[in-house]
C-alpha cells in the first residue's frame, strides 16, 4: 500500500487560456479560454450538456488537435514547440485513447486488435501478442482472446478497446463517453476497468453524460458554452471508488 504523498505531482496536463475556433465568418469559438490543471495519478469527470465543448476539449487534451490560441502542457513537453511528427510520437507513448463507439477493427481477433496499440513500438509480433495476451487477462477478456468483435458484447468490446489503449502503459487515459452504448451493468464494468488503472497509477479523465458515474468521482468539472462552470474535488479521499445513491434536490 502507498502511501498518501504532500509533495507535489507533476502535472500531467495543464491548459492555460486554450481557445478553439472553427473556421467560418465570423469564425466559431467553441472553448472560450479554458485553464486546467490535471495532476499524474488523478481522475476525474468531465460532464456538461451536448455541445458543450467536451469532446473538442478532449482532442485537445489528447493532441489530437491543436488549440487557436492558448497553450497545452503534456507532462511538461509545451506542445507549441513541437512538429506534428513529435507530437505524434508524444501521444503514441504517453495517451491512450477510448471513445464511445470502440472503434475495433472487425476482421481481427481481440488479442490482434490489442496488439494494434504495440504498432509504434517496432516489437516483434510475437512480443505484442504476448502484451496484448496480458493487457486482455487485466481487464477480464482472458478467455475472449481468438474472438471478433461482432462476437463479443458491448461491455466486452470497449473492455477491449480499453486494452489496446493502455497496453503501451501510457500515463494518461482519455475516455469520452465510454459507457455512452452500453447498458448499465456492463457500463459499471467498464468503469471498474478503469478505476482499476488509476488505482495503478494512471491518470484517467472520462467524459459522461452519467451525474452518479461523475458524482463517484474525487474531481468533476462543468462545462458551459465552452467554459468552465465549476471544478470540484471530494475532500474524503475514501470517497473514490464508492458510488453514491443520486442527491434529490428540490426542483
Ligand atoms: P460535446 O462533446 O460537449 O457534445 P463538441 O465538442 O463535440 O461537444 O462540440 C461543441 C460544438 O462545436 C458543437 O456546437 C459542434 O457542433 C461544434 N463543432 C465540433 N466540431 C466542429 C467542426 N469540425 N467544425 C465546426 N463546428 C464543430
Ligand atoms: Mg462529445
Amino acid at each position: 500500500m502507498s502511501t498518501p504523498s504532500t509533495a507535489p505531482q507533476p502535472s500531467a496536463l495543464l491548459l492555460r487560456d486554450v481557445v478553439k475556433e472553427y473556421p467560418g465568418t465570423p469564425p466559431l469559438r467553441i472553448l472560450h479560454g479554458i485553464d486546467l490543471t490535471v495532476r499524474s495519478g488523478e481522475l476525474l469527470a468531465i460532464v456538461g450538456p451536448s455541445g458543450s465543448g467536451k469532446s473538442t476539449l478532449l482532442a485537445l487534451l489528447g493532441t489530437l488537435d491543436r488549440p487557436t490560441s492558448g497553450s497545452v502542457t503534456l507532462e511538461g513537453h509545451d506542445l507549441v514547440g513541437l512538429s506534428g511528427r513529435q507530437i505524434s510520437a508524444l501521444r503514441a507513448h504517453r495517451i491512450g485513447f477510448v471513445f464511445q463507439q470502440f472503434f475495433l477493427l472487425p476482421g481481427l481477433t481481440t488479442v490482434e486488435n490489442v496488439a494494434t496499440g504495440l504498432l509504434y513500438t517496432g516489437e516483434s509480433a510475437g512480443r505484442r501478442r504476448e502484451r496484448a495476451v496480458r493487457a486482455l487477462q487485466d481487464v477480464g477478456l482472458g478467455h475472449r482472446l481468438g474472438h471478433r468483435p461482432d462476437q463479443l458484447s458491448g461491455g466486452e468490446k470497449q473492455r477491449t478497446a480499453i486494452a489496446r489503449a493502455v497496453v503501451g502503459r501510457p500515463g494518461l487515459l482519455l475516455a469520452d463517453e465510454p459507457t455512452g452504448a452500453l447498458d448499465t451493468a456492463s457500463g459499471h464494468g467498464v468503469i471498474d476497468v478503469l478505476r482499476n488503472l488509476n488505482a495503478n497509477g494512471t491518470t484517467v479523465l472520462v467524459i459522461t453524460h452519467d451525474r452518479e458515474l461523475a458524482n463517484s468521482f474525487p474531481r468533476r468539472i462543468g462545462i458551459q458554452d465552452g467554459r468552465i462552470a465549476f471544478d470540484e474535488r471530494t475532500a474524503d479521499p475514501s470517497h473514490a471508488g464508492t458510488r453514491e445513491r443520486p442527491t434529490m434536490r428540490p426542483a
